[in-house]
């Protein structure tokens, strides 16, 4: 059982900076969990105390059931790969491979054998002879890449190991790490800002925030079920559209967003319209997919039990299969997805509807308020 747990882990710096708050959480043999969240929100420390590279303050940390805290990291039996690769100039690709081998004084056969392995394994064996610098970026990681799986650890460090790959490269490379680690069966911790690698690369994903976790969950069910607006707004492309507001108290069923805005007026579901009526200010989040501008339906669509406002587009950003068209309410730009061929042009005042049950509600605080309307 290559199993690792976090038990409470926090970290204060000797400036007695908080980079990490009681974070408990556990990954599975062979599963590849993800840490994500904005720069410096205390990503790379949480990882470099599960490497021994950095001191836990306080908490446990075990892997396989054995607790750690005190192992030096050349005797954790991880593999880490770092952003800038962290390769030596001065050796080959083969020399780079073989290095975590030929400190540990192994046999120049065997060492030569698993390098050779290794290499085929990645796809680097035509550049055994060259030097890190006659390599372009994606080969580079490849070799750090070999480098953390020739000693087959029974763990997996990732710390923004892509960051430096133009767009195409980071696509390609994310599939080839997942396939890399699914082959290997090695338990895997992988740290990354960018909430696409997140959803794509996890079995699941640990949101974290001013180094504490704001949820850990499977992919699908961070995105349709975040806990709190954090959340909701980090993970999704384009951004979940937030209208933060308050109900109005000359008419029951209308949502007024920021005072002086937008306005939401609603259709049927009198217990959802009770439920906000409860609560003094809040936030409505709908995802982009779910908004439906309405004089492109079918009128069937207007029976639903529905919110609606007026807009006026402000662009139109056409991208293939699909148009995103942009709109400005109160406090900032929204999105709704559309046709690829929608006529709707920037100018037009348009009318959007959303049904009660795609929306999510968040508190004052930015908790999730969970109903069984939403
Ligand atoms: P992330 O990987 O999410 O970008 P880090 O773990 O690198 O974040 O850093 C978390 C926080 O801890 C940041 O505010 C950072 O400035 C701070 N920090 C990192 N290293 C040190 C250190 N050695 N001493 C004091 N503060 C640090």
């Amino acid at each position: 059982m290559n199993s690792l747990q976090l038990v409470s882990i926090t970290k204060e710096y000797d400036n007695k900076y908080r980079a990490v708050h009681n974070v408990t959480l556990e990954v599975d043999e062979g599963e590849f969990l993800v840490l994500v969240g904005p720069s410096g929100c205390g990503k790379s420390t949480l990882l470099r105390m599960i490497a021994g590279l950095e001191t836990i303050t306080s908490g446990d940390l075990f892997f396989n059931g054995k607790r750690m805290n005190d192992i030096q990291p050349a005797d954790r039996d991880v593999g880490m790969v770092f952003q800038n690769y962290a390769l030596y100039p001065h050796l080959t690709v083969e020399e780079n491979i073989g290095f975590p081998l030929s400190i540990r004084r192994q046999a120049k056969q065997e060492i030569k054998r698993l390098v050779t392995e290794t290499a085929e394994m990645i796809g680097l064996s035509h550049l055994l002879s060259r030097k890190p610098k006659e390599l372009s970026g994606g080969q580079r990681q490849r070799v750090a890449l070999g480098r953390a799986i020739i000693r087959r650890p029974k763990f997996f460090l990732f710390d923004e190991p892509l960051s430096n790959l133009d767009a195409q490269l980071r696509v390609q490379m994310r599939t080839e790490i997942i396939a890399l680690q699914r082959k290997l069966g090695v338990t895997a911790v992988y740290v990354t800002h960018d909430q696409t690698e997140a959803m794509t690369m996890g079995d699941r994903i640990a949101v974290l925030k001013n180094g504490i976790i704001q949820q850990i969950a499977t992919p699908t069910e961070i995105y349709s079920s975040p806990e709190n607006e954090f959340v909701a707004a980090f993970i999704g492309s384009p951004q979940i559209n937030l209208f933060k507001g308050r109900m109005d108290s000359n008419n029951r069923s209308q949502f007024i967003e920021n005072n002086n805005g937008c306005i939401i007026s609603f259709v049927g579901s009198d217990p959802f319209i009770n439920l906000l009526q409860s609560m003094s200010e809040f936030t409505i989040g709908v995802r982009s997919e779910h908004l439906i501008i309405t004089n492109e339906l079918s009128s069937s669509h207007e029976s639903q039990s529905l919110l609606g406002f007026q807009a006026t587009v402000r662009s139109v950003e056409f991208i293939g299969h699909e148009s995103l068209v942009y709109f400005e309410t109160a406090q900032d730009l929204k999105c709704c997805r559309t046709t690829a061929d929608s006529p709707v042009k920037a100018g037009d005042s348009i009318r959007i509807t959303f049904a009660t049950e795609n929306s999510m509600i968040f508190d004052n605080m930015g908790n999730r308020v969970k109903s069984h309307f939403t």
